[in-house]
C-alpha cells in the first residue's frame, strides 16, 4: 500500500512537472513558475547593463532570480526559450514617471510593459501621494505588472504644511514641519525626495527650504529628484542653484528631462554641460535623466515665467521664446475640448484673434473652469538633445506614464534603441542600454535589478535590435512600439509577442 502511494505520488508528479513545462511554453504564459521550475533563455545577445560589449550566451531564471548566465545547456525537462537573434537586457527603470492614476485604471500597463519597462517611479515634479505608507499598502493590496517605487512630493508637503497660504516664502517653524514629514515619508519608504520648482506650489520655496528637505532625505539614504526652477531663458541660474542644494545637502540628484526649452538658450548645451562637468568634478553626485524628444508636455502656464498670464508684453515674450504659437498644442482643455490637438496658430486664426490675445482666452476660460490646458511645446532642439544623451551621466526617463497624452508615454524606450542607437549612432546598443538599466539602479541604489548576473532579480526584456522602433506620435500617443518581444518581471513572464499576460508580479520598491 505504502508503495503503491508512493508509485502513485511520484506518477503524479511526474504528469505535474510534464504537464507545467508543456502549460508554461504554450498554453497559459502567466502560469506562475513553480520553485522547482527553472526557465532557461537559450542563445541570446546578452547585454548586462553595465555598458559591456554584448556576448552570446544563455541565462537561466529560477523562480524570481537569474541563477546563472554564460555558455548554459538545458536540464532534462527544463523549460527552453531560444532567443536566436534576440538582445535580453535588464529590465528598463523609468525613474521619472507619472502613473499614480494610470496604474489603477490600467494595472496590466500595456503602454509600459510593452517599451520593456519593469520598473517605474512615481510621484516625481513634486507631487506624490500621500500618506506615503496609505499609498504603499493600497500598491501593494492591488500588485499591477511593474514594479513601482515612490518619491516624498516637494510641493505635496509643502502643501500639508501651509495650505492654501502657499503664496509666499515658509517660516522657519513650516520648514522644520516639511523637515519632520519628509522624515516621516522616507521612513515610510520613500526612495528620495522630488521637486518641481517650475509648478504653482514649488515655485515659492526658497533654495533653503529646499536644502532643508534635501537634507532629510540624503540623512534617510535618499535621492533629489527635480524639475527645476527653470528650463528656459534662466536655465542657467536653475542649475546653480541645483548644484547648490545637492552640495549643502549633500544629496545625490536626478535632474529631471534636462533640456533647453527656449531661443534665447538653443545650442547652448555644451555650454550647461560644462558647469555640470564642473560639479561632477569637484565631487557634486550629478545624474540626468532625459526624453528623446524635441517637445514638452506640461501645463499651458509653465511658458510665462512671470506669472502675468494676462499681461499681453509677458505672453507675447513667452510665445516668441518658444519659437512662435505654432510650436504650443493644446492637448486637453474640458472647457472647450474643440481647441484640443491644434496649436495656438490655428486656434488664433479660427477664432480671428492674435495668437497673444487667444493664449490669454484660453487662461480666462480655464481659471473659470479652476483648470489649465494641457500643452506640448515644440521648443528644443535635437543638437542638444544630442549633447544631453552623449553624456555617461545622462538617463533615458520617459517622464511619460500610463495614458499620458504626449508619445513619450508609450515610446520612450524603442524610440532611444531604434533612433538614437541605430538609425542616428549616437550611442552604442551597450551604451543606450546602460541608461536604462544600471545608471538608474545606481541613482536609487539598487545593486540586484538594472543588471544581468547571477542573484539578480530576474527583471528581463528580450527585444529585436533590427527592429525595435517607437511607434506613438502627437496625433496617436497610445500606439504601442514594435520589437519588444518578451518582457519579465521578478522572474513572470507579463509581456509576449505583442500582447500582456495578465500576470501582475510587480512588487512595490522601498528604500
Ligand atoms: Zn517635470
Amino acid at each position: 500500500m505504502q508503495n503503491l502511494c508512493r508509485t502513485l505520488s511520484w506518477l503524479a508528479l511526474a504528469l505535474l512537472l510534464a504537464f507545467s513545462t508543456v502549460l508554461a511554453l504554450h498554453a497559459s504564459p502567466n502560469a506562475k513558475p513553480t520553485d522547482d521550475a527553472t526557465l532557461l533563455i537559450l542563445n541570446a545577445q546578452l547585454a548586462d547593463g553595465t555598458g559591456a560589449p554584448l556576448r552570446e550566451g544563455a541565462l537561466r531564471i529560477h523562480g524570481n532570480r537569474i541563477v546563472s548566465l554564460g555558455k548554459l545547456s538545458p536540464t532534462s525537462g527544463e523549460r527552453v526559450l531560444d532567443a536566436h537573434g534576440l538582445v535580453l537586457a535588464p529590465g528598463f527603470i523609468d525613474i521619472h514617471n507619472h502613473s499614480l492614476d494610470g496604474l489603477d485604471s490600467d494595472p496590466l500597463a500595456e503602454t509600459q510593459i510593452a517599451q520593456g519597462i519593469t520598473t517605474a517611479v512615481q510621484g516625481p515634479d513634486g507631487e506624490s501621494p500621500w500618506p506615503i505608507a496609505d499609498w504603499i499598502a493600497a500598491r501593494r493590496k492591488n500588485p499591477v505588472a511593474i514594479n513601482v517605487a515612490v518619491f516624498a512630493g516637494h510641493a505635496t508637503i509643502r502643501e500639508q504644511v501651509m495650505g492654501k497660504d502657499f503664496k509666499r516664502v515658509a517660516t522657519q517653524p513650516e520648514i522644520e514641519k516639511m523637515v519632520q514629514l519628509t522624515w516621516q515619508a522616507m521612513n515610510e519608504g520613500a526612495i528620495g525626495l522630488s521637486s518641481g520648482l517650475e509648478y504653482e506650489v514649488g515655485s515659492y520655496s526658497n533654495t533653503a527650504e529646499l536644502v532643508a528637505m534635501a537634507r532629510a532625505a540624503a540623512e534617510h539614504g535618499g535621492f533629489y529628484s527635480t524639475h527645476i526652477r527653470d528650463e528656459a531663458d534662466k536655465a542657467f541660474d536653475a542649475l546653480l542653484e541645483e548644484i547648490e542644494i545637492a552640495d549643502q545637502a549633500h544629496i545625490p540628484v536626478d535632474h529631471s528631462h534636462i533640456k533647453l526649452g527656449t531661443v534665447g538658450v538653443w545650442g547652448k548645451a555644451n555650454e550647461y554641460i560644462r558647469v555640470i562637468n564642473e560639479a561632477r568634478a569637484r565631487g557634486v553626485d550629478f545624474l540626468a535623466d532625459c526624453y528623446p524628444y524635441e517637445a514638452w508636455h506640461s501645463n499651458i502656464k509653465v511658458i510665462v515665467p512671470d506669472k502675468q498670464y494676462e499681461n499681453p508684453k509677458s505672453v507675447a515674450k513667452a510665445i516668441a521664446d518658444l519659437g512662435g504659437p505654432d510650436h504650443l498644442t493644446i492637448t486637453a482643455f474640458k472647457p472647450n475640448p474643440s481647441y484640443e490637438r491644434h496649436n495656438l496658430a490655428q486656434l488664433a486664426k479660427s477664432n480671428k484673434l492674435s495668437p497673444v490675445d487667444m493664449y490669454i482666452r484660453i487662461i480666462r476660460e480655464g481659471d473659470a473652469a479652476n483648470t489649465e490646458a494641457g500643452v506640448i511645446g515644440h521648443s528644443m532642439i535635437e543638437s542638444d538633445i544630442k549633447a544631453f544623451y552623449q553624456q555617461p551621466w545622462v538617463m533615458v526617463a520617459s517622464d511619460g506614464g500610463i495614458g499620458i497624452g504626449h508619445p513619450r508615454g508609450a515610446g520612450t524606450f524603442p524610440r532611444v534603441l531604434g533612433r538614437f542607437v541605430r538609425e542616428k549612432r549616437w550611442l552604442s546598443l551597450p551604451d543606450g542600454i546602460r541608461k536604462m538599466t544600471s545608471l538608474p539602479a545606481h541613482r536609487l541604489n539598487w545593486t540586484d535589478r538594472g543588471i544581468l548576473k547571477e542573484g539578480a532579480i530576474a527583471d528581463l526584456v528580450l527585444f529585436d535590435p533590427a527592429t525595435v522602433l517607437d511607434r506613438s506620435t502627437f496625433e496617436k500617443p497610445q500606439e504601442l512600439p514594435i520589437g519588444i518581444e518578451r518582457v519579465f518581471v521578478n522572474g513572470q513572464l507579463v509581456w509576449d509577442s505583442g500582447k500582456p499576460t495578465g500576470a501582475r508580479p510587480g512588487l512595490v520598491i522601498t528604500r
